[in-house]
């Protein structure tokens, strides 16, 4: 087994454990600001997330590595809505550089399920990007009449 693979493994943990709490802060102030819808689809990705980071332990145990409960970054507070989706589009985008790489590194290290592992995470933080991206592009476009669609 290589440590190589297992450090990687709880590099993108730490990485969804940061994204796990950026968007669950984000979606209780969404809620709290009346963006009903938005906090409702921010919960979402942050359950997706959720998932992933337990995707990510089961592999490193099964590895017989030891999962980390470090997030590799704080939640940034009181963000206006533009504001949150850029910090949101980095952190996907930095996940989606991490995971294309990792997926690399796990071929040569010949752990291919592991190499799946980050695939499948790769495609759905590309999703995550989209959605971001395009809500982002709506504000632009379109500005507190879009805003308003997203009340509830
Ligand atoms: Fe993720
Ligand atoms: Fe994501």
């Amino acid at each position: 087994m290589s440590q190589k693979v297992i450090d990687l493994l709880n590099k993108a943990r730490s990485r969804e454990l940061t994204a796990i709490s950026q968007y669950m802060a984000q979606h209780y102030e969404l809620e709290d600001s009346d963006f009903g819808k938005l906090a409702s689809k921010f919960k979402e990705i942050a359950i997706a997330e959720m998932k992933h980071a337990e995707k990510l332990a089961e592999r490193i145990l099964f590895l017989k590595g030891e999962p980390t409960s470090k997030p590799d970054g704080v939640a940034k507070k009181g963000q206006k809505v533009s504001e949150m989706l850029n910090t949101n589009m980095a952190l996907e985008a930095a996940a989606m550089k991490m995971y294309n790489e990792a997926a690399m590194v796990c071929a040569a290290e010949k752990d291919q399920i592991s190499k799946e592992l980050f695939e499948e995470l790769l495609k759905e933080e590309e999703d995550h990007f989209n959605y971001f991206e395009n809500v982002k592009d709506h504000i632009e476009k379109l500005g507190t009449a879009y805003l308003a669609t997203l009340v509830g």
